[in-house]
């Protein structure tokens, strides 16, 4: 190789060594590009290796344009890394399909159940009243679900038809919360004011306005002096703080075994104003049973019932939601269904 011809090889070497380093299109193609004009094999190293050769002032010459070639490619091959690594972390990210400069997506938490916001809603009523909150168990005997509650074993709430009776003799799922009230008396000497909220269970066909698990709220206040008058005014003040400070309470005679005398309670619809509609009917919404603790109860707790009387009333908690929140089928609450279920986020 002559001096001449070195020159004419340096100076194609440089412009296809940039062409290939331009024109990769991986780290494998750039890796490739590296070999084909700087390699061993590659004319630019015979150039080199043929300096040797070249007189002095060829020699001298030609080694710094090999010099120069050679800083040329290595810094064209060091910015083509850098694109390249830079294009490939980005493909990374687009493949992924994540936008890092959004905010991130957490779990969705979910939200409480209507029910748990209305059972609350009505305890808090309560608490605020001065109630204390009273549980008891779901499994019952039939002393505390039953006989305590001034129910004969002939009562018709006795048999099969209404109550679900678990396998252990006299044992069954308590139809009321009722048997919280037994418990809280026998444990305390009066006065009593305490609200037991819980589920139930009944015997029951399951239509619109029917389960056969469901939940209630039941009061019970006993104390020296306690009448018809408290029990309708413990009523309103809660109808006024759940349903609005122009709703009515009515408490209209009926029996219960537990209670004497015995009423049905209802508030004025506070839809029509208590004119009648087709929510309510007749303008008024049955909220439950009343009345005067039965002093046999009172006695059945060891309760002295000539210097003690007590109020009673159970608040069905299914139904205060229906009423709260226009719901119009009771089974909504249990199906589970998000869409119905997601329209209660954010109350509370
Ligand atoms: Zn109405």
């Amino acid at each position: 190789m002559d001096p001449a011809a070195a020159r004419r090889i340096l100076e194609q070497e440089r412009a296809r060594g940039l062409d290939l380093i331009g024109r990769a299109a991986s780290l494998e193609d750039l890796e490739a590009a590296k070999v084909a004009v700087l390699g061993r094999k590659a004319p630019f190293s015979e150039v080199q290796r043929s300096l040797g050769s070249f007189g002095n002032a060829d020699r001298r010459d030609l080694g710094t344009a090999t010099n120069e070639v050679r800083e040329a490619l290595g810094a064209a091959i060091e910015d083509r890394r850098a694109e390249l690594e830079r294009h490939a972390e980005a493909g990374l990210l687009s493949a992924d399909g994540v936008d890092v400069t959004l905010p991130g997506r957490g779990p969705r938490p979910g939200s409480l159940h209507p029910l748990t916001i209305v059972e609350r809603q009505m305890v808090e009523v309560f608490t605020r009243m001065g109630y204390r909150v009273a549980e008891g168990p779901e499994i019952e005997d039939e002393w505390h679900n039953f006989e305590a509650l001034n129910i004969p074993p002939d009562h018709p709430a006795r048999t099969m038809k209404d109550s679900l009776y678990i396998d252990i003799p006299g044992m069954l799922l308590r139809t009321e919360t009722s048997a919280v009230q037994i418990r809280t008396m026998e444990s305390q000497p009066p006065p009593v004011y305490v609200v037991a909220p819980g589920r139930v269970y009944r015997r029951e066909a399951v239509d619109a306005s029917h389960l056969f698990v469901f939940h209630q709220l039941e009061c019970l206040a006993v104390d020296e002096g306690l009448s018809l008058a408290d029990l309708k005014g413990t009523l309103e003040a809660f109808a006024h703080e759940m349903f609005g400070p122009d709703v009515r309470a009515r408490i209209t005679p009926d029996y219960f075994p537990f209670v004497e005398p015995g009423a049905q309670m209802a508030v004025s619809c506070f839809v029509c104003g208590g004119r009648g509609c087709r929510v309510c009917g007749n303008g008024w919404l049955e909220q439950g049973g009343a009345g005067m603790v039965h002093p046999k109860v009172l006695e059945n707790c060891g309760y002295d019932s000539e210097r003690y009387t007590g109020f009673a009333f159970g608040l069905g908690i299914e139904r205060v939601a229906m009423v709260r929140h226009g719901v119009n089928d009771m089974r909504l609450f249990v199906e589970g269904d998000v869409r119905f279920l997601e329209q209660f986020e954010g109350v509370a």
